[in-house]
């Protein structure tokens, strides 16, 4: 069985050692039950990887870790990949978070459009979502098996994330419509390095949106005749990309 993985902060190792935070501490002692020996997996969400042992168990219960080899981009796909989704309520950002991490997300974008009923013009109500899908992502890492922590960002308007995104990517907009292509016509290759993909939130998007997002150059990719939730969709856009790039194999 493949050793159980934590995440440690970064610059963390120092003369071979490392020690675990105390929340990553109590859940290898406590619920992993591991005793010293035992060998784990730490990552510090930015790409490093470190294999070791457990030297010692210290008397205020953290657990430290003697390393034996470090890897980089553990479980890290070769393209860059940003989701940027429509803001939903509730729940429902989370899952797409969560997906869009095992499937090899590096960065999401939490997109208010002009239909959406989500404003975030609170910053510290801002600040307190991302705090929450930063969780979100750090766990499902973990699970996954990645040593990079993706990204978010603050949430942005439709209109302002267009401003952002160039040419050096691939560009697709997720729309159900006539108008829309299936994803192998959007110009996806063995040499795409980057790919930006943007999904709509329930509403979906408005027509000038969309006018935008064409006038710029962005393609619309369409996921068949049927109309799938935002949060399958975003999640099934991401595998798609995925396994048209080799990286689902
Ligand atoms: N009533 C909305 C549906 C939105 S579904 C509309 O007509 O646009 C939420 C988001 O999921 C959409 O904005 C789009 O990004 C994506 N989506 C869902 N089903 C899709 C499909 N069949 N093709 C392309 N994108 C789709």
């Amino acid at each position: 069985m493949e050793p159980p993985i934590f995440y440690v902060e970064p610059d963390s190792l120092s003369d071979g050692l490392l020690v675990l935070s105390k929340a990553e501490s109590h859940h290898a002692v406590k619920v992993m039950r591991m005793k010293q020996g035992d060998v784990l997996i730490a990552v510090d969400g930015l790409g490093g990887g470190f294999r070791g042992e457990i030297a010692k168990i210290t008397r205020e219960k953290l657990v430290e870790v003697r390393v034996h080899s470090q890897t980089r981009n553990m479980g890290e796909p070769q393209v860059v990949l940003t989701l940027a989704a429509g803001l939903s309520t509730g729940s429902k950002f989370d899952t797409v978070i969560e997906k869009g991490t095992e499937l090899g997300v590096k960065r999401f974008v939490p997109l208010i459009t002009e239909k959406s009923k989500v404003t975030v013009d609170d910053p510290k109500r801002a600040r307190t979502k991302v705090a929450r899908y930063e969780k979100v992502a750090l766990a499902a890492m973990k699970q996954c098996r990645r040593s990079y922590r993706p990204e978010i960002a603050q949430p942005v308007t439709f209109t302002d994330y267009l401003k952002e995104i160039g040419p050096e990517s691939v560009n697709l907009i997720f729309h159900p419509s006539a108008g829309s292509r299936p994803l192998e016509e959007s110009g996806l290759s063995a040499h795409t390095r980057r790919v930006n993909i943007i999904v709509g939130a329930e509403p979906g998007f408005s027509a000038e949106e969309m006018n935008l997002a064409l006038d710029k150059g962005i393609k619309a990719v369409s996921l068949g005749r049927r109309i799938l939730r935002a949060e399958t969709a975003g999640p099934v856009a991401c595998a798609l990309v995925m396994n048209a790039l080799g990286e689902l194999r």
